[in-house]
């Protein structure tokens, strides 16, 4: 069934079942990727954003994680339902990933062309030709330099900036409807970081990809998203459209967030950071997680979790502070509950 968000994750509760106990890395998230935008998720290591995608992409295989609870809604069917198989062909096709590190996600001893092309032979029935000028095709459109040339070449011969522009190649030759992109510019230099953001919209314009773009910097998703959903603790504590959260941000986790991005005109000025870290799992507050690093928490911060209270239209926050305006969510979990 078709609706206007390609992509619904619906009360997900992702837990690790670790010697020393559950894991709660993702508690009860809900958002929706709008077909063709680009949803940020944003937060510190440790908020359940990355959790968050590889349980989108099926890839907790091999780890201690297991989705606990929840929907993922693609096209309106639950792929948490399918099995290992067919995760396995949605992967490349519908939903595709790039990384932080394209390194670790290349294969050292195969050549570029071979590898772009490997991924469309996976998922289409076409002679090796046909893939390589597709993956020709695609590498032109990310702007790579000497593309019949780079087809060539293995992946330590290429720059940072290059490797993580074929891994873009790589997940876009199959069209996927959804593109998730984990920290894609943080390995990378400044200039690089920009051209790669410039690419990313301009590919969505051109292929209608959606893109759940996982971060840790605001800053990032003030170029690249049209939403945003701040994470703390494995929970969303704030969403809502990209300049309605600048303009009027009202949780005081993305406050803090907003206050560590450095500004033109700041400088010599020292940069704010938040106060505190991400509590321990095994010691997370029945309470307000942020309640610790929080300057406004009050008693009832410290005893009652609050549920979401909305601040104008798409625009809601989990704060007490908001308490004002009209709740949306009354799940709250009492302290020693
Ligand atoms: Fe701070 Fe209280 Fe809001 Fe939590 S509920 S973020 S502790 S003011």
């Amino acid at each position: 069934m078709a609706t206007d968000n390609v992509l619904e994750i619906k009360n997900l509760h992702t837990y690790f079942y670790t010697d020393g106990g559950v894991i709660k890395a993702v508690d009860g998230v809900d958002v929706e990727l709008r077909r063709g935008a680009t949803l940020g998720i944003v937060g510190e290591s440790g908020s359940g954003k990355s959790v968050t995608s590889l349980s989108v992409m099926g890839l907790l295989a091999g780890t201690k994680g297991k989705i606990a609870d929840g929907e993922i809604l693609l096209d309106g069917d639950d792929i948490v339902k399918l099995t290992k198989e067919q995760q396995r062909k949605l992967r490349g096709s519908k939903i595709s990933m790039i990384f932080q590190e394209p390194m670790t996600s290349l294969n050292p001893v195969m050549k570029i062309g071979d590898q772009v092309a490997e991924c469309v032979l996976q998922h289409e029935k076409i002679s090796k030709k046909e893939a390589l000028k597709k993956a020709e095709d695609m590498l032109r459109k990310t702007g790579v330099p000497r593309v019949e040339h780079m087809m060539k070449e293995y992946p330590f011969q290429l720059s940072g900036g290059q490797r993580q522009r074929v891994m873009i190649a790589m997940a876009l030759v199959c069209k996927p409807e959804i593109l998730i992109a984990d920290e894609p510019t943080t390995a990378l230099d400044v200039t690089i970081q920009a051209q790669i953001l410039d690419l990313m919209n301009q590919l969505k314009k051109e292929t209608g990809t959606s893109i759940l773009f996982i971060t840790h910097d605001l800053g990032v998703v003030a170029e690249v998203c049209d939403d945003v959903a701040v994470m703390y603790c494995g929970r969303v504590v704030e969403r809502g459209d990209v300049k309605t959260i600048f303009a009027n941000p009202s949780h005081p986790y993305t406050k803090g967030l907003l206050g560590s991005i450095p500004r033109l005109g700041d400088a010599g000025k020292e940069l704010k950071s938040i106060p505190g870290n991400v509590p321990n799992p095994k010691y997370m507050p029945k309470s307000c997680k942020f309640a610790p690093r929080c300057p406004y928490a009050s008693e009832k911060c410290r005893e009652e979790e609050p549920g979401f209270f909305q601040i104008e239209e798409g625009h809601i926050s989990r704060c007490w502070l908001c308490e004002s305006g009209q709740l949306k969510t009354d799940h709250v979990e009492k302290a020693g509950d």
